[in-house]
């Protein structure tokens, strides 16, 4: 079998060149909560050329700046949607003392600066127009055989830590996406095929290095700077310091079973089943479902399409009982079961995750799937506008090992969910804001119908721009610690983004 996936549900990707996108300047609808898209020149462009080259003489890294070779590639984020968002100049940070350096320089200028791994922020929080300190050359791993830990560099991308535990035979809980930063990926959680195992990614981080905003060097684990540790266990990153490298608990793996199955036209009572029995199924069963509006038939009722990814660890036999009354209800489309080599496993659930333009939409549901949310479900997932793009809800389950540790353990609060859900919208260069408007009014329609069903916050994971109530969401009764924490380690919040954590100001709630 073939190690691409050939139903790969990755967004649609458009790699497109700039000029498709009227110079980078998007005009967005305000009334439908679409962030707006800031024009293609940096405005910190303009600063003396003097003071640009006063930090790249300062630097053991390279400062890119706008023109030069790479700086296109450095630039652009994942979500085109913010690919005009372009930064006056690029650190290149070679090591820690680099960062020092480039905070002290920012803030002389007063110039905003963003953190940059991987790029994948769903809205765009490593996208600046002042000086964005890119990560990519912290890109090491290195293996604590003795401790059964490995440590990476803070701006490593997710594929190049699984290549490394390949080779050792051992895993951690990881994404399908081996583009995504491993960074960003452990900052804010981390949901995985495994986590139903060995908890979210962040939950077995157990030390990392960082530089904070007065350009101190510090070490952040159980004993030393305890609560920033904890902090960095889910609080999202960009917002406490720059991390420079992670220590992560490590499991043996050695054989899964990849699986990927779909139906057309479904019923409820499929649908019923379907989340019931894999909600009861064991902790070695991990699983995202995608929902998707089947194409309309004239005559015929609006019909919903399943997709299901996933993998066991475990017989075969057992995992036929599993699906065993779902395939009763009515027999999938496809289906491709297959016992292979853990990490072969892990390639053939891997995402395509070229850039593109997207947003999503999530909610984590605290319980078992109910009888409203799969009728909200029939009721929205059809209405879907049929614009250009796409749009589709799915569903990560979650329970087991996520719920070991309680809300107030680690900074990530969300530890009652059974499934996180997100309605996902993409949308193509060329498509026309008519078209586009449908789409995200589909999907703002939906999201206030389907939320306040679901009992739980959104993942601050996939940062959501068109959401109010952001902080309180993401990071529920642990917000104040997480506030209280940042007033200590940034009290002039110097990290920020639209969706940062802000510190406490005299006076201020
Ligand atoms: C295609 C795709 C697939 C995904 N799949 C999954 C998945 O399977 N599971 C899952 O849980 N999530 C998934 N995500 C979400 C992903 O985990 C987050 O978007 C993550 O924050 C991206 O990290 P990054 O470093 O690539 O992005 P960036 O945009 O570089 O960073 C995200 C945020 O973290 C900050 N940051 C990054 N690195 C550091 C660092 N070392 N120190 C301090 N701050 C830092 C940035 O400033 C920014 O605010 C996916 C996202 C995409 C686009």
């Amino acid at each position: 079998m073939s190690a691409i996936n050939p139903f790969s549900q990755g967004r649609r990707r458009f790699l497109t060149t700039s000029a498709t996108l009227a110079g980078g300047l998007l005009l967005d609808y305000p009334s439908s909560g679409l962030a707006q898209v800031a024009p293609l020149a940096g405005k910190y462009d303009t600063l003396s050329p003097k003071a640009w080259r006063q930090l790249a003489l300062q630097l053991k890294g390279s400062l890119i700046r706008p023109g030069e070779t790479g700086f296109p590639n450095l630039a652009l984020p994942n979500n085109l949607r913010y690919r005009s968002i372009t930064p006056g100049g690029i650190a290149l940070c070679a090591d820690a003392a680099d960062i020092a350096t480039s905070l002290k320089w920012a803030k002389r200028h007063g110039i905003p600066l963003i953190t940059r791994g991987g790029g994948h922020s769903y809205a765009g929080y490593s996208c600046t127009e002042g000086l964005m300190i890119n990560l990519r050359q912290f890109n090491t791993t290195a293996y604590d055989a003795a401790r059964q830990t490995i440590r990476v560099g803070g701006g490593i991308r997710n594929g190049a830590v699984y290549s490394a535990l390949q080779g050792i035979g051992r895993s951690i809980t990881h994404g399908r996406c081996p583009t995504v930063g491993a960074g960003g990926f452990l900052l804010g959680g981390g949901v995985g095929f495994d986590m139903r195992r060995h908890g979210f990614a962040s939950d077995k981080l157990v030390s990392t290095e960082m530089v904070l905003a007065d350009g101190e060097i510090v070490t952040a684990n159980a004993q030393e700077n305890a609560d920033l540790f904890w902090a960095c266990r889910g609080g999202a990153g960009g917002i406490f310091g720059i991390n420079t490298a992670f220590t992560m608990e490590t499991f043996p793996v050695d054989r899964s079973i990849e699986l990927q199955l779909t139906w057309d036209a479904v019923s409820d009572d499929f649908l019923a089943t379907l989340f019931l029995n894999l909600e009861n199924s064991p902790e070695a069963f991990g699983c995202k479902i995608t929902l998707t509006p089947g194409m309309p038939l004239p005559g015929q009722p609006a019909s919903i399409n399943v997709l299901i990814i996933g993998q066991f660890i475990g017989p075969l036999a057992r995992l036929d009982e599993i699906l065993a009354p779902i395939n009763a209800m009515k027999a999938p489309s496809s289906t491709v079961i297959e016992q292979v080599a853990y990490w072969n496993a892990s390639a053939f659930l891997a995402a395509d995750d070229g850039p593109g333009y997207y947003q999503e939409r999530s909610r984590f549901i605290n319980g078992p799937m109910t009888p409203e949310i799969i009728a909200t479900i029939r009721d929205w997932l059809p209405r879907w506008p049929n614009a250009q793009g796409a749009g589709n809800i799915k569903f990560y389950l979650t329970g087991g090992a996520t719920q070991a540790l309680a809300p107030a353990d680690t900074a990530f609060v969300h530890r009652a969910s059974q499934w996180l859900s997100s309605i996902e919208i993409t949308w193509t260069p060329g498509q026309t804001m008519t078209s586009r408007y449908r789409a995200h009014r589909w999907q703002n329609g939906f999201y206030e119908m389907i939320s306040p069903l679901c009992g739980g916050g959104a993942y601050q994971n996939f940062p959501d721009p068109s959401l109010q109530d952001w902080a309180e969401a993401y990071y529920g009764e642990n917000l104040p610690r997480l506030r209280a924490i940042k007033s200590d380690v940034d009290p002039g919040n110097l990290f920020r983004y639209a969706q940062s954590i802000r510190p406490f100001r005299p006076g201020s709630p």
